[in-house]
């Protein structure tokens, strides 16, 4: 059965709409689907899903915060999106987005880069503004010859868009997702700049704030990465999870269809729901 419990829409940085991306992951035969923008559920809100399609559709959402310095996301999987809980949180984290994009505006003025900010908000329209808006409007301007260079030259990890002291804190994002009927998942432990024993102690964290599950496998990756998180998810007594990660058509590590298969010695988090 082909699962994939982490994906975006254009509500944020996805590149669909939300049926559009619900339809080509039926064509790819996905039978357990997830929407998991980040810090909004508004691709829920016009899609009532008819029963006869397939897949079946679990709301979720993927909660930008911090630990320790680092910039971390916690994906809410079954959660009520209507729910008081992931409604203020959705709107909190919005708002932190704003005040971000806005700062991330006036660092790059002070480099020489002008009306990056009012950029961005024009390319992101309606969607919940990120760092991929940025990106595109310095690819736009010619200031960088694309995506992959805007990150590492603006607004990658260390760099000087990269402005992460906004989020609300991991505690918060997990009782949010608590609170909202879901389960809290620490979203691609591998994919974030630390090593294997901080790593580590990170989900021990997570797992001691209450989190209750974490993403084994994202994407295309290393099957020693997938044997190591899973058997972190098996000590900590964490359900494990898997998604692309979908952005877009044209990212072949993350497309809609591939296989996402846990390691037997996982408990899947669809068990528990
Ligand atoms: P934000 O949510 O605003 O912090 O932006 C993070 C998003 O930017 C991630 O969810 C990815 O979709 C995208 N992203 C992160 N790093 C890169 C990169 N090196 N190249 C392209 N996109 C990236
Ligand atoms: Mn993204
Ligand atoms: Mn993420
Ligand atoms: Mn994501």
């Amino acid at each position: 059965m082909l699962v994939d419990l982490h994906t975006h829409t254009d509500a944020s940085d996805g590149a669909l709409k939300p049926c559009d991306l619900l339809r080509q992951a039926g064509d790819a035969g996905i039978a357990l689907l997830s929407i998991t923008d980040h810090d909004t559920v508004a691709a829920y809100r016009d899609l009532k899903q008819p029963s006869y399609v397939t897949p079946h559709l679990i709301p979720g959402i993927e909660f930008s915060t911090e630990w320790n310095g680092i910039g971390v996301h916690v994906l809410g999987l079954n959660i009520d999106p209507d729910s008081d809980a992931i409604r203020a949180g959705a709107a909190s984290q919005q708002v932190a987005r704003r005040e971000r994009a806005e700062r991330i505006g006036e660092k790059l003025e002070r480099i020489g880069i002008p009306d990056a900010l009012a950029g961005a908000l024009a390319i992101a329209g309606p969607s919940v503004i990120g760092r991929p808006h940025f990106a595109r409007f310095l690819v736009d301007t010619a200031i960088v010859r694309d995506t992959a260079q805007a990150f590492k030259k603006y607004l990658g990890a260390g760099k000087v868009g990269d402005v992460k002291q906004c989020w609300a804190s991991l505690t918060q994002v997990i009782d949010w997702i608590r609170d909202g009927g879901g389960i809290a998942v620490l979203a691609h432990p591998g994919k974030y700049r630390l090593t294997p024993t901080k790593r580590l102690r990170l989900i021990e964290n997570f797992r001691h704030l209450g989190g209750q599950g974490m993403e084994v496998i994202s994407g295309r990756q290393d099957p020693l990465l997938t044997q190591t998180l899973a058997a972190a998810a098996t000590t900590f007594n964490l359900l494990a999870a898997c998604g692309s990660d979908f952005h877009r058509p044209d990212q072949r590590w993350a497309q809609l269809g591939m296989p996402l298969d846990l390691p037997a010695q996982c408990r899947p988090v669809w068990d528990a729901w």
